[in-house]
């Protein structure tokens, strides 16, 4: 059992920032959707560091991304 990230859209979707996306160690990852305004995770390739979210809720306060079970994912990597 382990967690990934997961972004949630409805929050996401209010800043435009794609600030987390500059900060995932892992490539091709945490990526951001101009066309609907979000940042998506790959969640097959993430490694569950929690730096997303680290960036999102404890820097920006903008808690628009989450730790989830692998298992409890959307494959989408967003919710
Ligand atoms: S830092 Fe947060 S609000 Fe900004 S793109 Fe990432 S998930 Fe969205
Ligand atoms: S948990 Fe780590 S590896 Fe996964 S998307 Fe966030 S920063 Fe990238």
């Amino acid at each position: 059992m382990y967690y990934v990230a997961q972004v949630i859209r409805d929050e996401c979707t209010k800043y435009n920032c794609k600030q987390c996306t500059l900060f995932c160690p892992e490539p091709n990852t945490l990526m951001y959707t101009d066309e609907t305004h979000h940042a998506y995770v790959l969640t097959e390739r993430c490694k569950g560091c929690a730096l997303c979210v680290y960036v999102c809720s404890n820097l920006l306060k903008r808690d628009s991304i989450e730790m989830v079970y692998a298992e409890n994912r959307d494959v989408a990597g967003v919710r």
